[in-house]
Order: structure tokens, then C-alpha cells, then sequence
């Protein structure tokens, strides 16, 4: 059987890893055993679950592969707090997953396409373009990676977050990412509660409305970027097919259904949509909704010619926004940029030094 008809174990939820045993005709009771070696001893291979019944161990010897994913390349920000992995894929494509050591917490955050179609100007994932979308597996091997990394290196901590902000637009992968999103919210393998998950979209409005209906239990962060649709499309072309008022009618509706606050990332350019009346019209835009600003300087690419905006102009950008619209704000800390730990900038960075 060919490497690409193995069942990746990675791909399967508890409950369809069951039925796979029942389909084996084996006991279905033998699921816990294995589910616990995929995803609390975290095995990388077969060899390291040796207790499994040998008609088990046959079939998945024969019928599966574990789709454990091989560092290409590893790099450290020079204060230790984030590490970057470049994984390699069966095929060949290469994802980025990053670990954050945010004040004590540890965050996964992985990618959900290789490259990704909505070509926002000033990313380096956009600026790629799309080859595909990752499977259900190929995300839930990013998290069992970064977890293993933890183990390996003797971290006392766990992976307490995960956020879907790497390669690709998660909502334009919308089954495979829920799959993957079950799979680690189960409470006898990783365990990543609902509040510990964050998808973040460029604005797929249907996405967003069917998020709302399935009430899905996950925290949703929306990529604006402008409050006016020329601005907004300029940077983000997606804008062009989901323009910003039916955008932000669809987060009022995921709002008001799920009673969920939404994150709005602000990519902030330097003389672009970092002003004084920029931040005033985001503040307009965002009146009477549920929201969180969260501020991300821009990571400059090779592809675009902006700068990221200064810190005082991105302290005056929050401070209009509490003052004025008292609205909450973050501005992300650049750590890791030293690795180019922005969207897409270490494959780029790989690709290029060939
Ligand atoms: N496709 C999704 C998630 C991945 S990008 C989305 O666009 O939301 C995660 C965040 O990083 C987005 O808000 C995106 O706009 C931002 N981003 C991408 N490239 C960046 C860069 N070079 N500098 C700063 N932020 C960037
Ligand atoms: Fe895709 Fe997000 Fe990058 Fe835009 S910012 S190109 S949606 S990954």
C-alpha cells in the first residue's frame, strides 16, 4: 500500500479510531490504549507503544502511519521565549509551527494550508500563493510537535493555547480544521479546552456565519486591517469578495449568536493605518460590538515595502481607542522576529537560502 493510502492515526478522532477497531473486527475497548499513546505519552512510533494486542499492531503496522512531522529547520529567538519549526510534509511541502512562551503560558501556533490564496499584500504566506490545504493530521501533528518539543527539552510546562495563525486561511480549510480542532479538544488526549483555541480569518464571511450557527466553541480573531473598503481591499484583496460591511454584519451575527467577544488584528503600517484618524475609524466601526483590538507592528517581507509603525504612534492607537471608545487593545510584542517568526517568513526565508 502507498505511503499516501496509510491511514495517518492523526487524522482520526477518538470516536473514529473506534470504529476503525470495530472495523477490524478487534475490541473496541483497546482505543484507550492507543489514544493515550498518541496523545499523552506522544509515541513517534510504533515501537514506542509496545503494549498493544498484536492483531492491533499488525493492522496498524500494515494500514496506518503515524504522520509524526520531521523538523527541516529549527531556530530560537535569541531570548529563548519562541521556537520555530519548519516541518516537512510527505509530499515534500514545508509548514511553519511556532512555540510562544508567553508569561508562563505556552502557545502553539500552526498553520492550516501550505501557502494560502487571499494574497494580503504584506504577508510573506500571501506572497507565496496556495499549493494546498493541510489535512486534519497534518495540523494535529503541529501541536503533538510542539508538545514532544516541550517533553524532549524537560519544560515542567504544557501546551496550554493554540492559535491558528500560521500558514494559510483556516476558514478556507474549513472541515479539515474543525476535524483537527475535535481532536485536540479531547479531554483524554491533549485537552486544549474551548478557551484555549484561537482561529484567526482574513474575513471568510461564510465561514464566519457557519462558525456562528455550529456554535462552535473556540475564540475568533478577524483580520481588518482598514475600516473602509478601498483601505481594507488595498491591503487585503479577499476584501473584494467579502467586502467590509458584509464582514462586519457577519461578526454582529457571530456575536450576538455565540454572546462571543471577537479579536480585531490590526497589522500596523507605518503611514498607513497607524494614524490618529485611523484609529478614530476603527473605533466607529467597532462601536457597539464585543471586541478586543489586538495591535500587531508589522514584520517587514522581501515582497512588501512597508514599515512597522513606531511605538509611540502604536501607544497613541490604543490610547484613543480606551479613551475615546474605551475600547481594550494589545499590541503583540515583536518577540521572535529576530527568526522572522511572522506568518510565513521562515519557509521564504528556507526557500531562499538555497
Ligand atoms: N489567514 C489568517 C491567519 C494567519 S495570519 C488571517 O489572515 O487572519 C495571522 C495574522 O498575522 C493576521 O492578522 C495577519 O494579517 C497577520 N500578518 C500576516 N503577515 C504579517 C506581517 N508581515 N506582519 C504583521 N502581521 C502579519
Ligand atoms: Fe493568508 Fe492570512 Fe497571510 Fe492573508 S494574512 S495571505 S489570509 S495567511
Amino acid at each position: 500500500m502507498s505511503a499516501a493510502r496509510l491511514i495517518n492515526l492523526y487524522d482520526l478522532t477518538r470516536e473514529q479510531l473506534r470504529l476503525q477497531l470495530v472495523r477490524w473486527e478487534l475490541n473496541p475497548v483497546h482505543v484507550a490504549r492507543l489514544w493515550n499513546y498518541l496523545y499523552i505519552e506522544l509515541a513517534a512510533s510504533l515501537d514506542a507503544m509496545p503494549e498493544l494486542p498484536p492483531k492491533l499492531r499488525a493492522r496498524l503496522a500494515a494500514e496506518t502511519q503515524l504522520g509524526v512531522l520531521p523538523t527541516a529547520l529549527e531556530t530560537a529567538s535569541s531570548d529563548g521565549f519562541t521556537h520555530k519549526y519548519l516541518l516537512a510534509l510527505h509530499d515534500t511541502e514545508k509548514i511553519e509551527t511556532v512555540l510562544m512562551r508567553f508569561t508562563g503560558r505556552v502557545t502553539a501556533c500552526v498553520s492550516s494550508q501550505v501557502g494560502c490564496a487571499m494574497g494580503c499584500v504584506f504577508c510573506a504566506t500571501g506572497q507565496m500563493g496556495y499549493t494546498r490545504h493541510l489535512s486534519p493530521g497534518e495540523i494535529v501533528a503541529q501541536a503533538v510537535h510542539v508538545a514532544r518539543a516541550l517533553r524532549t527539552a524537560r519544560d515542567p510546562q504544557r501546551l496550554r493555547n493554540i492559535v491558528l495563525m500560521g500558514m494559510g486561511e483556516p476558514l478556507h480549510n474549513y472541515d479539515a480544521v474543525m476535524t483537527a480542532i475535535d481532536i485536540l479538544r479531547d479531554e483524554t488526549g491533549l485537552a486544549l479546552g474551548a478557551e484555549r483555541i484561537t482561529l484567526s480569518t482574513v474575513g471568510v464571511v461564510p465561514g464566519i456565519l457557519r462558525l456562528a450557527t455550529e456554535k462552535r466553541p473556540l475564540h475568533l480573531a478577524v483580520s481588518l486591517h482598514a475600516a473602509t473598503q478601498a483601505e481594507r481591499a488595498a491591503l487585503v484583496p479577499a476584501a473584494k469578495k467579502w467586502p467590509l460591511d458584509e464582514l462586519m454584519a457577519a461578526c454582529r451575527t457571530y456575536s450576538e449568536t455565540t454572546g462571543r467577544r471577537i479579536f480585531y488584528e490590526w497589522t500596523l503600517i507605518e503611514g498607513k493605518n497607524d494614524s490618529e484618524a485611523h484609529a478614530r475609524a476603527v473605533g466607529e466601526l467597532l462601536r457597539g460590538l464585543s471586541a478586543q483590538v489586538n495591535l500587531i507592528p508589522l514584520n517587514p517581507t522581501s515582497g512588501y515595502a512597508g514599515a512597522p509603525t513606531r511605538s509611540e504612534a502604536a501607544k497613541r492607537f490604543q490610547k484613543i481607542l480606551a479613551e475615546e471608545f474605551q475600547l481594550p487593545s494589545t499590541v503583540r510584542q515583536r518577540r521572535g522576529i529576530d527568526i522572522a517568526a511572522g506568518c510565513g517568513q521562515l519557509a521564504v526565508a528556507e526557500a531562499s537560502s538555497h
